[in-house]
């Protein structure tokens, strides 16, 4: 097979690999016409935090293995293909010179997780050393992979990742119980982390879940997601939604809505910058996130005790659980109330469009300029069929 046939079957692969521009889309699993010349490009944070477009690619799409949701899994009939490192390197250089991009170089596991992770590290150092390429590169490990690649791999990367793809060993066994979760995912995690705490990754680590594929709810993966965030430093978690695929062991499962990974994201958005703990978002009375408001605009809406705020005087972590109001526009209201008292919906303007829902959880100098329209438009977001909200991002 030639290399331009080889990359229209494995660029268009690795759309299943999310990112931000990609999981925006929820297209985790569709298959992609889109060939190697004009494949979508993802965005990645990189090691200040900037978002930076990345070329995705597979290395090889033949694999061993039979995770039951994955559209590679073995025996399943579809295009497949290896690139050796030589043709890695060769076909993602020009790519990235033309786009300025980072790489993201991910692989199904052909024949073992050492040989998979040998391919992906081997194309690292050749693009490092005889290409000198010193932009942002992002590998994906196979789980089981062993501690002497992840050094190598952590040592040529900005970023590693490894899919967790479900929120505990119990829902992987209920699923694939071929693998063993703690020590095939969270131990290599967990040596991530350390190479990560010596200096290396400066990307951090990522991981994913294939969200729906176990059953599990949005509290098993919020829950989940803070003690990744929290014991094991991963800085970055995606939520990829289970589509079914013909010809797999769960081609008639329930396909999980686009728009429950969007609110997954958001809920994880409030865990790392909003100082929100996972159970104010989801409890054992309410394990799922609404699928119709952000978490955000929800929990306030369940906690109407909490509002209004006086604006003039609330904290700043206070301010930040304000529907509207983010980080950054703290800073702002923190800088406007040096310049003297914000007495009406016009003097946070700065805010922007976002004022408009700031004015029904505010006082301002103890006036409510409010109308309940944020309230309004929740209510009638939750009247409409979630269909209608599946493309939404
Ligand atoms: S190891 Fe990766 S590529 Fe192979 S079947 Fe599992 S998820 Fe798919």
């Amino acid at each position: 097979m030639d290399l331009e046939r080889k990359l229209d079957i494995l660029a268009p692969a690795a759309g299943y690999e999310a990112c931000d521009t990609h999981s925006v889309a929820g297209r985790r699993y569709q298959s992609k016409k889109a060939s190697w010349s004009n494949a979508p490009l993802g965005t990645e944070a990189d090691a200040k935090g900037k978002p930076r477009p990345v070329v995705r690619l597979l290395m090889s799409a033949e694999c061993v293995h039979s995770c039951p949701y994955c559209p590679l899994q073995s025996g399943r009939d579809v295009p497949r293909a290896t690139l050796t490192p030589d043709e890695v390197a060769k076909s993602v250089m020009p790519q990235l010179r033309r786009h300025d991009a980072g790489l993201l170089l991910s692989t199904a596991v052909a024949d073992s997780a050492e040989q998979a992770a040998t391919g992906l590290v081997d194309s690292a150092v050749l693009l490092r050393t005889t290409h000198s390429y010193a932009g942002y590169l992002h590998l994906k490990l196979p789980p089981g992979v062993s501690h002497a690649l992840i050094e190598a791999a952590a040592r040529v990367s900005d970023r590693l990742s490894l899919n967790i793809e479900v929120p505990s060993a119990a829902h992987q066994a209920a699923i694939d119980p071929s693998r063993d979760w703690h020590r095939d995912v969270i131990a290599r995690l967990a040596w991530m982390r350390d190479f990560q705490q010596a200096g290396f990754l400066k990307a951090g680590i990522a991981t994913q879940f294939v969200v729906g594929a176990a059953g599990e709810d949005d509290k098993a993966l919020l829950d989940a997601t803070a003690w990744l965030h929290r014991e094991l430093a991963v800085r970055r978690v995606y939520y990829a939604p289970f589509q079914p695929i013909a010809g797999t062991p769960m081609a008639e499962q329930r396909a999980t809505p686009a728009v429950r990974g969007l609110r997954l994201t958001q809920a994880d958005w409030l865990l790392r910058h909003y100082g929100f703990a996972s159970d104010e978002i989801v409890g054992a009375d309410q394990p799922l996130l609404s699928l119709y408001n952000d978490p955000k605009l929800d929990w306030a809406l369940r906690h109407p005790e909490y509002f209004p705020i006086e604006i003039n005087t609330a904290a700043p972590e206070q301010l930040l659980r304000i529907p509207g109001v983010g980080p950054l526009g703290v800073k702002r209201l923190m800088r406007m109330r040096t310049l003297g008292r914000l007495r009406e919906p016009a003097h946070i303007a700065i805010l922007g469009a976002a004022s408009r829902r700031v004015v029904d959880f505010v006082l301002f100098d103890g006036v409510f300029f409010g109308t309940g329209h944020t309230m309004r438009q929740a209510r009638i977001a939750s009247l409409r069929p979630v269909a209608d909200q599946l493309r939404l991002w």
